[in-house]
């Protein structure tokens, strides 16, 4: 048999192989548990946030302590002042408006820590809702893995037969024609195309009669719009 029903031959057996290859990558099973693998993930991603800011938050509370010990011991060192007597009508203004403002800050301090440690009980529930909605999906990501690897076990066993009858049908296919089919499978598949009365077979535009010929005669053609190698019609 000449190279080209050879390689023709050899077509039929690896375009059966990618249909099962493409079978096996749009498997439901397969696509639902990359689904439920990316939910994982963005769980996961979401829990370290949280986390995160739970840390940034825990540094902004020991910060306010701080905060809110300086601002106490400033208010008690003024009232001490102001009860130790007061000199004139002056300082105890003066007193009194520092103590104001030291107050004042002591309140925000304070209202942070409170916003804080709600927002910190809202981050946990937050967590436990994530724990919760991640372990349920753990376990159906575990059931679809199962599963799939039952499938994917059966399927490539199948995958194997395939791939081998296609290395079986490239026997007295010189590497060259096989180098160029891949080459054209890169672009155009599948890489070769019968003519089907003037037209090609691949893409469906008409070939000038000169080149059908050509074709008929043997010639290795490929199509100018497609790039598929081209085979006379039906033989
Ligand atoms: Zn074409």
């Amino acid at each position: 048999m000449e190279q080209l029903e050879l390689l023709w031959e050899y077509q039929q057996a690896d375009m059966a192989v990618d249909r099962l290859e493409n079978e096996i990558k749009r498997s439901p099973t397969r696509q639902k548990l990359v689904k439920c693998r990316d939910y994982l993930l963005e769980q996961q991603a979401a829990f370290k946030r949280i986390e995160g800011d739970t840390t940034v938050m825990a540094d902004r509370l020991d910060a306010l302590k701080d905060a809110v010990a300086l601002s106490r011991d400033q208010y008690n060192s003024l009232v001490a002042k102001a009860e130790s007597g007061v000199d004139s009508h002056e300082h105890a203004e003066a007193y009194l408006a520092e103590a104001k403002r030291v107050l004042g800050n002591l309140n925000a301090y304070i209202q942070e820590t409170k916003r804080i440690r709600k927002d910190n009980t809202d981050r946990e529930r937050l967590q436990h809702d994530i724990k919760v909605r991640y372990a349920k999906y753990k376990a159906e990501f575990e059931k679809l893995k199962a599963a799939y690897e039952v499938e994917y076990n059966e399927k490539n066993g199948q995958l194997e037969e395939l791939k081998k009858a296609a290395r079986a049908k490239t026997a007295g296919i010189t590497k060259e024609m096989l180098d160029r089919y891949q080459n054209i499978k890169l672009h155009s598949v599948p890489p070769l195309a019968r003519l089907n009365g003037s037209q090609c077979g691949g893409c469906n535009m008409s070939l000038p009669s000169a080149v059908t010929r050509s074709i008929k005669a043997g010639e290795l053609i490929e199509c100018e719009t497609c790039g598929r190698l081209l085979l006379p019609g039906n033989p």
